[in-house]
């Protein structure tokens, strides 16, 4: 069995660095101006260069994001960008408009052009007519299932497959939404969704026999929110992907932060390497995938109308709404270094405390480590407790910890009572 490239995104260099350190093959990133992520994005074409040279020192791949569905301002310049674009010798760009993949096959025809899942290829008849118009890869939309994937797979056996896996999703089609824009003056089809659809919204309900009293919709103590989809998780069923003949398996999430992609990239990670090995799925990789924010997961439109094979406790996961945010663990800190004391710096992340359980996770390696936290040292003086957000401290850990990695605090009842985990 073939096993599939892992992709991870990548919002800046740490995170592209992070990504690959923790098992990804390939990171997808890009400039602002075609790319969907407008903001939270540092990539610039001064920087691309850096982020093709670590891949490539690593044996890895980078794949350049020109997703967009640019108006005709941005039309005279692409040549432009195109050409520089191409100097770096991309992997592949990743495309949805068929101007720019027009222009893209016409002046780079050896650059491959991969199908953004904003395309919405949803059957096999668009997978084939992608193939016939140059494309090497198509990203499939998020509205298939499983049967689908298959079904498409076998009837175009000559072109890239791509299934995102894990990660945040729409509630409308993607590429299909205007919610952004018409809430905030912010076009999601340029890169600037505000992800309105994740918001608490009020809604009141007015009874005609009483004309003057309004009755407020609630859904949960944390407000109501209607359109707020659950994340994808789908870590169990890339074993059935890659049994289908998925070429790559892809993370969504450019803006979230470098825990994030570590702890994606790691688990996921480890399921293909158990794939590789023979080895059955470990379903302690689902607590794995708990140690980071979320609405909650589910596996999406991939198992639907498949509800009968998944286990009893997951189909009654699946049908809990998304509202409640759920988290195992708070992100702590990423390492910068550790001194010959023992002491490791980071910047501090969430409140800390003496006493806390702290989880330690390694680049390159799957193992984690436990330490009591003990007091804290900022600058030269030490505390028994610190909040977030405050800046480098330093925190003495009983074993070696490289640069880059994580630490996590297992959160107690104390913190949910305290603390509300926020999921981006
Ligand atoms: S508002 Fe929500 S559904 Fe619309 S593009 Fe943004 S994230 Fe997707």
């Amino acid at each position: 069995m073939k096993i599939p490239e892992l992709l991870l995104p990548a919002g800046n260099m740490h995170k592209l660095k992070v990504a690959l350190e923790y098992g990804a093959d390939a990171v997808y990133c890009g400039v602002p101006r075609y790319s969907l992520r407008a903001r939270e994005n540092e990539f610039r074409l001064q920087n691309l260069p850096e982020a093709i040279a670590f891949a490539r020192e690593r044996g890895k791949k980078v794949y350049f994001t020109v997703n967009g569905i640019p108006r005709n301002s941005k039309i005279a310049n692409y040549s432009r960008y195109l050409k520089e674009m191409a100097a770096l010798k991309p992997d592949g760009l990743i495309m949805a408009d068929q101007g720019l993949i027009m222009i893209t096959r016409d002046e780079c025809p050896d650059l491959p052009v991969h199908i953004s899942v904003q395309t919405n290829t949803i059957n096999y008849a668009s997978v084939e007519f992608w193939r016939r118009v140059g494309a090497t890869r198509v990203i499939l939309s998020r509205e298939v299932t499983l049967g689908e994937v298959r079904e498409i797979r076998e009837k175009c056996p000559n072109i890239e497959l791509e299934v995102f896996v894990h990660g945040s999703i729409c509630i409308a089609h993607s590429g299909r939404c205007f919610m952004s824009n018409y809430f905030g003056n912010r076009d999601a089809n340029q890169g600037a969704c505000n992800n309105a659809c994740r918001d608490s919204y009020q809604i009141f309900l007015k009874n005609p026999e009483k004309e003057d009293a309004q009755m407020e919709l609630i859904t949960s103590e944390d407000g109501t929110f209607l359109m707020n989809s659950k994340d994808l998780r789908a870590i169990e069923f890339v074993r059935e992907l890659a049994d289908i003949g998925v070429d790559s398996i892809k993370v969504e999430g450019r803006t979230k932060n470098d825990y994030y992609a570590a702890m994606v990239a790691r688990s996921y990670r480890k399921a293909l390497d158990d794939i590789a090995a023979g080895l059955p799925f470990d379903r302690q990789l689902i607590e794995e995938l708990d140690k980071v924010a979320s609405r909650k997961y589910f596996s999406g439109f991939l198992t639907r109308g498949m509800e009968d094979r998944l286990p009893p406790e997951e189909l009654e996961f699946q049908n809990q709404d998304g509202n409640t945010r759920y988290q195992s663990h708070y992100y702590a800190g990423c390492i910068k270094r550790q001194n010959a004391d023992g002491f490791a710096w980071f910047e501090l992340k969430t409140r800390v405390e003496e006493g806390d359980s702290i989880e330690v996770f390694f680049p390159g390696e799957f193992t984690s480590k436990w330490f009591t936290a003990g007091k804290i040292k900022r600058g030269s003086e030490e505390y028994p407790v610190l909040s977030g957000g405050i800046g480098e401290v330093g925190l003495y850990i009983p074993f070696s910890v490289p640069e880059n990695a994580f630490l996590a605090k297992k959160i107690v009842h104390r913190d949910l009572v305290n603390e509300v985990p926020k999921a981006k």
